[in-house]
């Protein structure tokens, strides 16, 4: 037997209509918002992720699906979603529509990952890409987004907001974080040694505990923001606070990717324990001119779509399961079953769901599939309704019986 490569999970018949259920509210909440969605493919050039998402970031370094192709093209699968709707966007010229541009996406996302609940090798993210507007009411917008999509779904979580400054403050802030850290240098894991020289803010991301334990009391970025840093920041607060959307300010969110500037969000749920960042995002303002497109803003987030899952079903929120067939064709006979196959043929066309048996059934048999897949309707066609023309209906819910001409079951459906 061949099995599913490690980290990757199959949707099943009976449960898809779980992900419809997600992926329906949240086209709707993005829709509200005045986002469309972009499709782009499912690899890109590698080049596009070295540049777009950065060469100091466990996604780049670690975690990327990376081989060459038949033409020695180095290609890699989305191991997220914005770079490709960024490299879309420049490709397109769609920095000549009407700005702001809002985009939405629901895509596959790869990452080698060492897999466990709530990480996968591949997963599948919905995120928006709002492109065109330095303003903090973009951010705040993409906020209120995500926000309403996770209550929408039931879901309770807490927002905390960062901001990681333009260039300017930056720079600063990492010459603080290193003579911070100076002494501590040994301390450091391997690749936080990397980082230090690279991109010492990335430090703040480590997972490694002794890291986690040095950065708790270095000084903070929220500190050395520059006046217009400062007063984006403020404004999106004062932006959540209107929108009456509690936050928590924390120093040390700097997210997984490189591009962000300004403000950085998660939301979070404790429900799964230490992979219980559902939602991550920020702005990114240089991504679009890194890449080699204009001068555009950008603002957006990533949401992982089976962790979301994972948590309704752990909160035991119920999902309605799609209709079941409203009308079953029980039948006895050869003649009963072409007269059933024309019948249920016809209502398909007519847009109902109705069955037959394929396996050869005795009608018993029917009886007990038909109520296996819950049939609201049960007609029984044979010899004797054949010859009369007019078939028992059974109201399977409450087991009423009505005899009806089978021609009038066309109408009657
Ligand atoms: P984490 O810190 O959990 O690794 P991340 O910083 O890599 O998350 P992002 O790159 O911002 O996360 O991705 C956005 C969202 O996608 C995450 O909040 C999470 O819900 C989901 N996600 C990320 N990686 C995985 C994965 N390997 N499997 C399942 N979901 C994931
Ligand atoms: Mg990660």
């Amino acid at each position: 037997m061949i099995n599913i490569p490690k980290g990757t999970k199959d949707v099943l018949p009976f449960e898809s209509y779980k992900w419809h259920y997600v992926e329906d509210i949240v086209r709707k909440v993005a829709k509200n918002f005045g986002a469309e969605e972009i499709r782009t493919p499912t690899f890109e050039h590698t080049e596009l992720f070295l540049r777009g998402v950065g060469d100091t970031t466990d996604i780049v370094n670690k975690e990327m699906y990376t081989f060459e192709d038949k033409g020695k093209r180095s290609i890699t699968l989305k191991p997220e979603g914005t770079a490709g709707v960024a490299r879309s966007f420049i490709e397109n010229g769609l920095q000549n529509r009407a700005m702001p541009l809002k985009m939405y996406y629901i895509t596959p996302v790869f990452r080698y990952e060492r897999p466990q609940a709530g990480r996968l090798r591949e997963h599948h993210q919905f995120g928006v890409e709002f492109y065109g507007a330095k303003g903090a009411d973009i951010d705040a917008e993409v906020i209120l987004l995500a926000y309403t999509v996770l209550t929408k779904l039931g879901l309770n979580v807490k927002l905390n907001i960062n901001s990681m400054g333009c260039e300017k403050c930056r720079k600063d802030y990492n010459n603080a974080l290193k003579e911070y850290l100076k002494d501590n240098y040994d301390n450091l894991c391997e690749t936080c040694q990397t980082r230090y020289e690279k991109n010492p803010l990335r430090i703040l991301d480590c997972k490694v505990d002794t890291c986690k334990e040095l950065v708790k009391s270095a000084p903070m970025i929220t500190d050395y923001l520059c006046d217009d840093c400062r007063a984006h920041f403020e404004k999106l607060k004062t932006l959540l606070d209107v929108a009456a959307l509690e936050y928590n300010v924390n120093p040390l969110i700097v997210r997984g990717l490189d591009y962000y500037t300004k403000t950085v969000f998660e939301f979070i749920t404790t429900d799964l324990g230490s992979q219980g960042t559902v939602c991550g995002g920020g702005r990114y303002d240089n991504l679009i001119k890194q890449l080699g497109g204009g001068d555009v803003a950008g603002a957006g987030f990533g949401m992982g779509l089976e962790r979301i899952l994972m948590l309704m079903e752990a909160k035991g929120i119920e999902i309605k399961e799609p209709a079941p067939c409203k009308l079953f064709v029980a039948t006895l006979g050869d003649e009963a079953y072409k007269k059933a196959f024309q019948i249920v043929s016809a209502l398909r066309q007519k847009g109902v769901h109705a069955d037959l048996d394929h396996m050869d059934r005795s009608i018993k048999a029917q009886f007990k599939y038909s109520d296996k897949i819950k049939a609201e309707y049960v007609a029984t066609i044979g010899e004797s309704e054949l010859n009369e023309g007019f078939v028992t209906l059974k109201k399977m819910s409450d087991g009423s019986t009505e005899k009806i001409a089978i021609n009038d079951l066309l109408t009657r459906f």
